[in-house]
Order: structure tokens, then sequence, then C-alpha cells
């Protein structure tokens, strides 16, 4: 806070509180307190955080999004850890501080006028897609996409306004998508003779988008399409196209550049095509994570970030300029002597021929901890020392191997994190990071910072 102006960033803070739909405010030091003054009933104030800890009852909350902020001489890092104790171990932690540091990587590296279209997708990769969306919603990005109408509906219902496109929505789900104002991508010719005909006989509008397929061969309208897609445009009234992209499918990767730039030339023939019949205002698009920062004089009006802001710079070109924005930890349940001979876990695969020390973690394959790391495939770092996985990953628990570290239940392991490379544990088991991030269950409790 800058010294001299408290009440104007108390009115401030207001605001946010007001936007982002709180429910309960607690507040530490005695300056906070006046904020409690324009939020009757729903502030509760404590002079230190000790005094909180010491009113704090974990079981007041249930299914309750919490975010826990302030600066650092407060310690909140202890109420953290006394609401985590009840709920099982494993927690994956989202630092928002991370991502607005990435987001704001990639916004320096497009045009000011490009628009920032965000992937939260799949759970926004695993990280909640609904706090996620929240987040980005007040950092100014222009639009949001997700997978299926489904994930759209969510996030409207948890009071995400920015425009939502929806990749791949079902013919049936276009009711959805209108009373939810979440914007359709249309694909194919039959498609939007659907959605058409879904408006006009509902006398109803609809924005849409459209997907050209430049090589991907997934979804979308291909050239021999292009003279039927100008007609259908022009002959729909109730349809308003807000953008037209195409999809990249090796822009990670040098050994597909020439091919990434046939995309790109096919995406600019197309778009001249349809931009004669098309208003100004359509946005065209084309580039992913890795476009933006293989091919920035391809941004075109908008480019789409996934993977990036997520903490993953997959084409190693600006590696660490990147932070990891998530923590996959669990702590230790028990720790066992093994002698040799013995063997760990199903199927006896797990092995220490001089007998050793063993920590069992509640961390499993139904968490998102790839059955794949079985055998000292993975490791997961207990003290900041590797403890590499011993047998076969259970379902709910897995065992690692702790010889040489002096450990006891209770301690922490982190699964993935800032000193764990997410690109170089997937390759060990022959997956992207993607999967590693997007496998991670929803019973995994998600803990959200931010400063
Ligand atoms: C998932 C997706 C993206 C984002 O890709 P990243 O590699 O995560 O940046 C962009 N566009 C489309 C059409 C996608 O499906």
């Amino acid at each position: 806070m800058q010294q001299g102006e408290p009440e104007r960033v108390y009115s401030m803070v207001s605001d946010l509180i007001v936007n982002y739909r709180l429910d309960k405010i607690i507040g530490v030091g005695e300056d906070i307190a006046r904020i409690g003054t324009h939020f009757p009933g729903k502030f509760e104030m404590y002079p230190k955080t000790e005094d909180l800890l010491d009113a704090l009852d974990p079981e007041q909350f249930t299914n309750d999004l919490i975010l826990i902020t302030g600066a650092r001489p407060f310690g909140f890092e202890r109420v953290v850890n006394r609401l985590q104790q009840r709920i099982h171990g494993t927690t994956l932690e989202i630092n928002l501080n991370a991502l607005t540091h990435n987001f704001n990587f990639y916004k320096r590296l497009v045009k000011p006028e490009t628009k920032m279209m965000v992937m939260v997708k799949a759970f926004a990769y695993g990280g909640g897609a609904v706090e996620i969306a929240n987040h980005l919603q007040t950092m100014g990005a222009d639009y949001l996409a997700v997978a299926f109408t489904d994930e759209g509906v969510t996030l409207r219902k948890h009071g995400i306004s920015l425009p939502i496109m929806v990749l791949n929505p079902l013919e049936e789900s276009i009711d959805l998508c209108h009373k939810y104002a979440l914007e359709p991508v249309v694909f194919s010719p039959e498609f939007f003779k659907k959605v058409n005909q879904y408006c006009e006989v509902n006398e109803r509008s609809l924005s849409i988008h459209l997907d050209l397929d430049t090589g991907m061969h997934r979804l979308g309208f291909e050239e021999k399409h292009l003279v039927e897609l100008r007609e259908l445009i022009s002959k729909s009234k109730h349809l308003t196209i807000a953008s037209v992209y195409t999809h990249l499918v090796g822009a990670d990767e040098e050994l597909h550049r020439d091919f990434s730039l046939e995309q790109i030339h096919s995406f600019q023939r197309m778009k001249s095509e349809l931009e004669q019949i098309l208003p100004q205002s359509t946005l065209f698009h084309a580039l992913n994570s890795a476009g933006i920062t293989a091919f920035p004089e391809y941004q075109f009006d908008m480019v789409r970030l996934g993977i990036g802001l997520y903490g993953v710079e997959v084409t190693g070109k600006y590696g660490s300029s990147l932070r990891s924005i998530s923590t996959l930890k669990t702590t230790i349940s028990q720790v066992k002597t093994i002698n040799p001979g013995e063997t760990v876990g199903y199927s006896r695969k797990g092995v220490l021929p001089q007998g050793g020390k063993i920590a069992t973690l509640g961390i499993g394959y139904a968490d998102g901890y790839d059955r794949r790391f079985s055998n000292g495939k993975g490791y997961v770092l207990i003290q900041g020392k590797k403890a590499p996985v011993v047998g076969n990953v259970c379902m709910d628990m897995c065992m690692v191997d702790v010889s040489d570290l002096d450990v006891k239940p209770g301690d922490e392991a982190i699964i993935y994190g800032e000193q764990i490379s997410l690109k170089e544990l997937a390759s060990q088991i022959g997956t992207i990071p993607y999967e590693l991030l997007t496998n991670i269950s929803t019973r995994v409790k998600r803990v959200y910072y931010l400063d």
C-alpha cells in the first residue's frame, strides 16, 4: 500500500470484493477493519495472525473456495497449513501471481492491439477453470475458450462475463449456448446449416466462430468448402461471425516450421476470400502459445494462449521467462524399513537389493499421479532431495525411496512444481506436460495464492 492513501486503496479493495462476489471476508490487521464497515455481517476481523489462528475452526469450511492473501510478515502460510490439516494430504497450489506474470509475458510478445484469448478448457489445464477465469477477467483477457458447452455454462454460473468460445459444441447444446451467451465454433457446412436453422426457427441470433482446417484434420472447413461457406454466410441473417481461425499442428517443433508456414499461408488465402463478405469487426487468429513465440509476425487480430499461461514454454525459446504456476504436493503417511530381499507394493515390483527405507505418500494414479511413474521412472522431492518411486504406483498411494533421508509421517513431498521440470517428467514416461497437468484429479484440493 502506498503511504498516505489508504482510503483510495481500501475503496479499490471494496470494489474487488463486490466483483469477486465474496461470501465472507476475514481480515487481519488494524487498518483493514475499515473495509468491514462497508460490508456488515460478512466481515470478521483479527488484530494479529495469531488471533485468527486461535479462533480458526477448519470445520466451518466445506466446499468453500478460500483465497488467502497478505504481505509476507503476516505469515499466512500458517493459516493455509491449518486449513489443509483436515483435508487429504494432497493439494495443488496455484500461484495466481505467477499466472499474471505469464499472461503479461505473452502480452508483451504481441502488439498492443492484438487481443488475447485464453484457453481454459479441461478445467483450465487442471488448474481450476472458475478461479483462473475469474483472475483472467480481472487481468484484462479479451476472450476465453472452452472445449465443451458445459464447461462454458459452469463459468457463466460463476459470474464470468467475458465472451466464451466453445471449441466442440454438440448440436444438442446450441440451445444452452444461446441461453448462456456462449459462442460455438462451427466447423462444417452441415453444422452451419443446423445452427442457422436453430436460429431461424427460434428467431434468435447467435455469435459463432469458424474453424478453418489447414492441416490439423481434426475439425474445420477445408478450402474446398469455401464457395459453399461464403454462400451460407451471405444468406444467414441470424449469425454473427465473431471470428475465423485455424490451428497449427506443430508450432512447437522446428521440424515442422515449413508445414506451419504452409498452414498460415493457406489460412491467409481463405481469409482474403472470406473478408470480402465479412464485417470489419471479424477477428482472425491462428497462433497458440508455441505459435506466439515461433511466428510473432502472424498474430492477425488475436492469439490463443494455452499451455504458456500455465507455465510451460513448449518451444524452449523462452523457457526461463515463465513461472511455474502450480505445485502438486502431498504428505508422507508412513515410513518403513525394508530388509534385503523384501519387496514393495503390488506384483512385488519394488525391490531394494540392499534393503532401505521407504515413505508411503498419499497420492496415487486416481489423483493423477501417472502409473507410468512406477519403478523409478518418477521421483518426488522431499526436503529438496529426489526420492524415486519404488514399485508400482497404487490407486491412492505410492512408495518412494527415502533411504538417505531423515523423514517422518506428515512431512511434505513435492510431486510437480517449480523445482521439477514438467517437460522432463513428461518425456520420462512418453507423454507431454499437457497430459500431466490435465490429469490431476478434481478430488485434489486446489489452493490459490495471490499476493
Ligand atoms: C488447446 C488449443 C489452443 C491452445 O494451445 P496451447 O498449445 O496450449 O497454447 C489453441 N487453439 C486451439 C484450437 C486449441 O484447441
